[in-house]
């Protein structure tokens, strides 16, 4: 049987048999397809044939409308380190909500929640919240912006730093300001020439570049060792300042992410997700001559939101924080690496060409014939099968994301990491036959990262 149609039987047998298990789920994404297009409003969530649609959400358990439970690796796209409904993240939370959730003032709480992001990472002197990552980003553009009085910025090629125009994935997307756009300078990550060059090449008009501290949405793929200092050094050098995108590495190491990991000292780092405990969130920090700029006695770069460190969000984040301990990180760290050997071992066995990629607590699942050490390695790896395997999981109770996100909470212990790994290994046992005459390149021993 030729290859495509072969694929299309088994999709079609995997997405059947999800439907049969998700009916309620499957309902409401018809209802709510009437207020809202495709049912949706978050590009990120959606995966075919419909995404499940949850009643509850507790430590590391999903259980979505028809019951059915999963152990959630996908944790808001890592956002939940915690777990869901952590009891003294819920506890704070109700004493805060009767003191009222949005004033036009602050609160004490704020003050706590700032000092506990600036006493971890070394390099954030200053911070400022915003209520999402993209709004982080935006604010942290303006800000190189508005000290360098330049106005381009270089990004990495599918790095992925929110909605923003000039930095937005995918750039070809309709309705993105074509000035923005110019305004961007693209380059591969992992490539210390082509960004050297694109530096140096720019820099009268470069404000600065933006890189993550490992690419997170393209399939958390790692910087090679001496990549993130290359950057600062080259950077500083030509008088460009380096934005480094810790949305989702914050997570990673108690001071501060990748920058401790790998010793640099950004000039502005950008923050969300983990820090506001499960709220609305975003901030960004960094060098105190550059953030004193928004400060009304400076009154030098513009920076307003209604709902900026509302407390709601400041209250779950300090409670996070506190919780979120460095034997905490250690502890959730081993247990990505445990997860990440334990699938590798399972692709070794059955003789398939998977990768694992990623750090810590972050990890990724691609298969590809050839080693992901960037945007584009990433985005060639293989779509249709981990469309299978993702539907493969949830129905074996893990869920994790269709492009193959794995991320561990803290109420995880071994067993959830063995109970995920057996799912890998029985579901890509029964996948085998496809995978052999559908995706032959994928046969052979795995190439290692
Ligand atoms: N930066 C990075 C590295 C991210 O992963 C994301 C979101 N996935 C963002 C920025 C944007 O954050 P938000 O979705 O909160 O706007």
């Amino acid at each position: 049987m030729a290859s495509e149609k072969l694929l299309a039987e088994v999709t079609k047998q995997y997405d059947d048999t999800y439907k049969k298990r998700t009916p309620k789920s499957r309902v409401a994404i018809e209802m709510a397809r009437e207020y809202m297009p495709g049912g949706e409003t978050r590009r990120a969530t959606f995966f075919w044939p419909y995404p499940i649609w949850l009643e509850r959400a507790d430590g590391c358990r999903l259980t979505d409308l028809d019951g059915n439970e999963y152990i959630d690796f996908h944790n808001c796209y890592t956002t939940m380190v915690l777990g869901h409904a952590h009891p003294r993240v819920v506890e704070a939370v109700r004493q805060q909500i009767v003191k009222g959730t949005a004033h036009a003032a602050l609160m004490p709480i704020v003050i706590r929640w700032a000092g506990l992001i600036c006493q971890r990472i070394e390099s954030v002197d200053k911070i400022r919240f915003t209520n999402s990552g993209t709004e982080a980003v935006m604010m942290a553009i303006r800000a190189a912006r508005g000290f360098t009085g330049k106005d381009k910025i270089i990004k990495t090629e599918l790095g992925y730093h929110g909605s923003y125009d000039p930095i937005v994935y995918p750039s070809d997307a309709a309705g993105l300001s074509q000035g923005e756009i110019a305004d961007s300078i693209t380059v591969p990550y992992n490539d210390k020439e082509a960004a050297e060059r694109a530096i140096v090449e720019n820099k009268a008009q470069l404000a600065a570049m933006i890189v993550e501290g490992m690419m997170g949405s393209a399939g958390q793929v790692p910087p090679k060792e001496d990549y993130l200092s290359f950057l600062r050094e080259v950077t500083a050098a030509n008088n460009v300042l380096l934005i480094l995108d810790e949305v989702q590495t914050f997570r990673l190491d108690y001071r501060g992410g990748m920058q401790h990991i790998f010793g640099i000292k950004p000039d502005l780092t950008t923050l969300g997700k983990t820090i506001g405990g499960g709220f609305p969130v975003g901030a960004f920090g960094g060098r105190g001559d550059i953030m004193n700029l928004f400060s009304p006695e400076v009154n030098k770069v513009y920076h307003s939101g209604t709902l900026n460190a509302n407390p709601m969000t400041a209250t779950a984040g300090v409670a996070t924080l506190e919780q979120l301990t460095s034997e905490e990180i250690a502890r959730i760290n081993k247990l990505g690496e445990s997860l990440a050997t334990g699938i590798s071992q399972v692709f070794a066995k059955l003789n398939i060409k998977g990768q694992m990629t990623g750090w810590g607590s972050l990890r990724n699942l691609h298969f590809s014939p050839v080693p992901v050490v960037d945007g584009k390695t990433a985005h060639k790896a293989n779509k249709d099968i981990s469309h299978l395997l993702h539907l493969a999981l949830m129905e074996r109770g893990i869920f994790s994301s269709e492009r193959g996100l794995f991320n561990t909470s803290t109420p995880m212990t071994g067993r959830e990491i063995d109970t995920a790994i057996k799912a890998v290994d029985d579901s890509l046992n029964e996948m085998l036959p496809y995978i052999k005459q559908i995706w032959p390149e994928l046969i052979g021993m795995p190439v290692s990262v």
